[in-house]
């Protein structure tokens, strides 16, 4: 099947301008919940990068040790905690996000899985589900069935192969990569060089990106950034599109700066504002 690309003639038919009369309130908010002891920066990355893609609110969900690095790191974001100290074990919040994005630097302790069981059997908000919150998904397989149709999921290679198994050829992982989304009716990104986006038989490739993305933390950057668009009221297929699109379009503008070797996850944040731009 042919893709269809992700250049910027696709981006511009559905970017949403910002209403000159909008306010933080209806600009949409974002939760991000995730982070475990020595993980809580894939949360600072990932709540900036929403953030810095235009939602008027974020909270950041965390276990108890990481409440003063997120309120200290990022100060634009709301800190809401788990019970525990270094990890999460019951995700309850009295807030409304428009979408919430789980998973960066989580963890697969037993207790944050039932929390994230518990959450799944009750979440009714638009999901963007990333790293180890996927890697649990692939030790539960039944849990797939809990998810809305829509929600996105955002696998590198090999939380991708751990949820559909392995491919002998790229056709292949494409192949049963479609099925697994028509299975569950999920939107996946493929993340890759390039990273495609499957929805049911649809498949994108995005145009925009370079090698200076591999690296930490590139990808809670992403899941931020899609998590936001979603909370602005894109169309969940939309969100995944343009937070791909921008994600790769930011290493492309840093690229004559940086270099390929000292490009950082937080240099993606630095050129959102470009990348839209
Ligand atoms: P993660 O592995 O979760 O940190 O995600 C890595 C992110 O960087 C994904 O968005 C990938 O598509 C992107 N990425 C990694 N390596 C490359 C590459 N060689 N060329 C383009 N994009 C890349
Ligand atoms: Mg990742």
């Amino acid at each position: 099947m042919n893709p269809i690309f992700i250049d910027k003639i696709e981006i511009l038919k559905l970017y949403k301008r910002v209403d000159t009369h909008t306010h933080k309130g209806i600009q949409g908010h974002a939760l991000i919940i995730g982070g475990s002891y020595g993980k809580i920066g894939a949360v600072c990355l990932s709540s900036k990068a929403a953030l810095k893609s235009g939602c008027g609110l974020v909270t950041a969900f965390i276990p108890k040790c990481g409440y003063e690095i997120v309120q200290i790191s990022i100060p634009e974001v709301m800190v809401l905690t788990d019970v525990q100290e270094k990890f999460i074990s019951n995700i309850t919040f009295d807030i409304k996000p428009q979408a919430i994005g789980i998973g960066p630097g989580i963890g697969q302790e037993v207790a944050t899985q039932t929390a994230f069981h518990e959450f799944l059997k009750t979440n009714k908000t638009p999901l963007v589900i990333d790293a180890d919150a996927l890697n649990i998904l692939s030790q539960n397989k039944s849990w797939l069935s809990l998810l809305h149709p829509k929600t996105i999921i955002t696998p590198h290679p090999k939380e991708l192969e751990r949820l559909i198994g392995k491919w002998n050829s790229e056709p292949e992982k494409i192949e049963k990569t479609i099925t697994f989304s028509k299975q569950y009716h999920l939107i996946i990104v493929m993340k890759g060089a390039p990273t495609h986006i499957i929805d049911g038989d649809t498949i994108y490739e995005n145009t925009t990106g370079n090698a200076a993305l591999a690296t930490a933390g590139s990808g809670d950057v992403l899941t931020g950034m899609i998590t936001s668009l979603l909370a602005q009221s894109y169309e969940p297929i939309n969100a995944a599109i343009l937070g791909v699109y921008l994600h790769g379009l930011t290493a492309d503008i840093a690229l004559p700066e940086t270099g390929y070797q000292s490009f950082v996850a937080s240099d993606v944040i630095a050129n959102i504002g470009k990348a839209f731009l």
